[in-house]
């Protein structure tokens, strides 16, 4: 029985959908966001703590800021963007990281960078570990921030996907929530919530989405699911969609996760300092001490540190965070924080992970996920996105593309 009709479904609340949602509805077309959890936003997360203020569990950096579509968004709802640098642009803590051995290490990764450049370059692509100088005393930091920013281990991903990332280095935050202004953005989309959907029926005249709510009749459907999620099921797409199911596979989503811990005593710390766990392991978390000012630490562990984290549950990502804590600041620092918020990515599953990244090989897969079906069902989200992949304004713009494209073949009643 058929629940519910629209001129287009779009699956999924994300930054993708949304961007969609909001293109399609200004334009007056009939559309409505099919969403499996209950709220919008997807990866674009803010949580309030207990004091009020608001956490990022997903995104929080609004990359490529100076052309980020989300930037004059939270702008025009009147949000305050926080132009401060990054921590990762500044020094790490002196007392924890010498000076003169932080030099070093920028310079064993800008060679790193420029070695995946020049090979990137001629044509070749390769697992950016290949990139790694052998022996090199950095390769473990090297490797850890790779993890940081890809969400995997360097020896898992693409280096000319790496290399397809378009990056103006100017990256801001919205103090209320990079969260909040995203799924602000969505508020006039109507949208069916605690919708999973199960199949996209694609055989008939119109195509039938079935949801655990009833089925839902549509002209044309925007899909932006998670690339996990999109790959955990081969008969999703019926028919199935082989080529589809493949490249979200070649595209998996790497993980990474955030804890916020309170901290006593927090005027000790300049505001945004930052240190990693050790400069001697790839396994390592990276600490933000007091974003925004707040009195706390926003700590971020990506990859294989993630996953095994996360199989321990909240309560080791807490007690990893205090043994390197407790390494750099001494034992007192142990008595000075508390958990506070945080999300495993990976276990959530309308998600199975926090960004994507590209198999060695799979560069170009990018575009085969995002190419159009039959003039009827188009793709968007992250992960379709050539040079913004990974990010929130990279989905806003593969959703607001997709709408554009499902317009286009709409035969337009006059
Ligand atoms: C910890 C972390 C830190 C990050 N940091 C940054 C950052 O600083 N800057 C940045 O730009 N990006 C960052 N990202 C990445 C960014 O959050 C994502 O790239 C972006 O939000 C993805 O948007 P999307 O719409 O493509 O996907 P999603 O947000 O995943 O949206 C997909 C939607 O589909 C829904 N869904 C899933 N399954 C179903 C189903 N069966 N039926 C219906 N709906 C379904 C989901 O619930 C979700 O709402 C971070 C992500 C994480 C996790």
């Amino acid at each position: 029985m058929t629940y519910r009709e629209t001129e287009i479904a779009i699956i999924g609340g994300g930054a993708a959908g949304i961007a969609a949602g909001r293109h399609l509805h200004d334009a007056g077309i009939a559309c409505l966001i099919v969403e499996a959890r209950s709220r919008l936003g997807g990866r674009a997360w803010t949580c309030d703590d207990a004091s009020g203020l608001p956490l990022d569990l997903g995104c929080g950096w609004l990359h490529s800021a100076d052309r980020n579509p989300w930037a004059a968004i939270a702008e025009a709802q009147g949000r305050s963007i926080d132009k401060t640098s990054p921590p990762w642009s500044r020094p790490s803590l002196p007392g924890v990281f010498k000076p003169g051995e932080q030099n070093e290490f920028n310079a064993a990764m800008a060679a790193f960078f420029e070695r995946m450049s020049a090979a990137v370059a001629k044509g070749k692509d390769m697992p950016a570990a290949a990139m790694l100088e052998p022996g090199n005393r950095w390769n473990n930091l090297i490797t850890a921030v790779g993890t940081y920013i890809s969400g995997t281990e360097l020896k898992n991903m693409s280096a000319l996907d790496f290399e397809l990332y378009d990056d103006t280095e100017i990256n801001w935050r919205v103090k209320e929530g990079y969260g909040t202004a995203i799924t602000a953005h969505g508020d006039t989309v109507p949208v069916m919530f605690d919708s999973p959907v199960t199949r996209i029926d694609h055989s008939g005249t119109r195509v039938k989405i079935v949801t655990v709510k009833g089925d839902i009749a549509a002209d044309k459907v925007i899909i932006t699911l998670p690339t996990n999620v999109l790959a955990e099921r081969a008969d999703f797409f019926a028919p199935t969609l082989p080529e589809k199911t493949r490249a979200a596979a070649r595209l998996p989503l790497g993980l990474a996760d955030k804890l916020f811990l309170n901290l006593d005593h927090a005027e000790e710390f300049e505001p945004g300092g930052r240190l990693f766990g050790s400069t001697e392991r790839s396994r390592t978390g990276t600490y933000h001490m007091r974003p925004f000012g707040r009195p706390l630490i926003e700590c971020f562990y990506a990859g294989q540190c993630a996953r095994d984290l996360e199989a321990g549950g909240e309560r080791a990502f807490f007690n990893f965070a205090v043994e390197e804590l407790t390494k750099h600041l001494g034992s007192g620092i142990a008595r000075r924080v508390k958990p506070s918020l945080m999300h495993s990515w990976g276990k959530d599953p309308y998600a199975r992970g926090s960004y994507s990244y590209a198999v060695p090989g799979a560069a170009y897969e990018r575009a085969m996920l995002a190419g159009p079906v039959d003039e009827r069902l188009f793709f968007a989200g992250e992960a379709c996105s050539a040079h913004d992949f990974s990010t929130a304004h990279g989905a806003y713009l593969t959703g607001v593309a997709a709408a554009e494209q499902a317009i286009a073949t709409l035969k337009r009643r006059v």
